[in-house]
């Protein structure tokens, strides 16, 4: 019986260490969770950052236009008025318009030098922006492939967790080995350790009459809450 308690005390700390594991393997799949995240709205942040730029040269183009446009009809009516023969009431008005087309053409010519200049600021101010955005998206990917590397680790742990799990179940006697079978089928952790005076798995309180025999160790001694297997601690 003493041999079937050690193997028992001995599955209890395996099955202590996978329950760690999962809770390790829980918190790196949140955190990879949440830096995928962070690099999708890095990724959103700096497309809107571009989509602005363009928006300001398109305005800056468009402004350009008007200058070519107004220019050109300036001309235009100006070409009229020196070379073709029209109504006097005509060229009074062409006049007018030219002179409301140049003070246009001035305000419009100020506005386009103006976004131009503007333009040129935001190129150069992009591609700082980009060169950040660069680096902290490398940044976020270097995490997420330290947190894959430790992933593969732990995963490598439970591997040699499990095997050595089952190695000490199909050493536990046939009636124990059964009842560990039936536990396991609806339990993650058929063996616990008693914490104080409470059952680590079910975690309501034992009986006197319990702790005793877990105290004496000398024989198999079980939950009478939940049936799991129950151990103390070492020390
Ligand atoms: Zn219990």
């Amino acid at each position: 019986m003493s041999e079937a308690l050690g193997i028992l005390r001995a599955l209890a700390e395996v099955e202590e260490n996978l329950h760690k594991l999962a809770g390790r393997l829980a918190d790196i799949a949140g955190e990879e969770e949440r830096l995928r995240a962070r690099i999708a709205r890095t990724d959103q942040d700096f497309a809107r950052r571009k989509e602005e730029h363009k928006k300001l040269r398109l305005t800056a183009q468009e402004r350009a236009n008007e200058v070519d446009a107004t220019d050109a009809k300036i001309r235009e009516y100006q070409r009229k008025l020196d070379h073709d023969i029209i109504p006097y009431k005509e060229m009074e008005f062409l006049r007018e318009q030219v002179q409301v087309l140049r003070s246009k053409l001035d305000q419009l010519s100020e506005e386009a030098i103006r976004l131009m200049e503007a333009v040129e600021e935001d190129a150069q101010k992009l591609v700082a922006d980009e060169a950040e955005y660069r680096e902290r998206r490398a940044r976020l990917e270097q995490e997420i492939a330290e947190l894959q590397r430790k992933r593969e680790e732990l995963g490598k742990s439970r591997e040699d967790l499990e095997a050595q799990r089952n190695e000490l179940i199909s050493r536990l006697p046939l009636s124990l080995r059964q009842h560990y079978e039936r536990l396991s089928e609806r339990l993650a952790n058929p063996v616990v350790y008693v914490d104080g005076q409470a059952c680590g798995g079910c975690h309501l309180k034992v009986s006197e009459a319990t702790l005793l025999k877990l105290r004496e160790g000398r024989e198999v001694v079980t939950c009478e809450h939940c049936s799991r297997f129950l151990v103390l601690r070492w020390g």
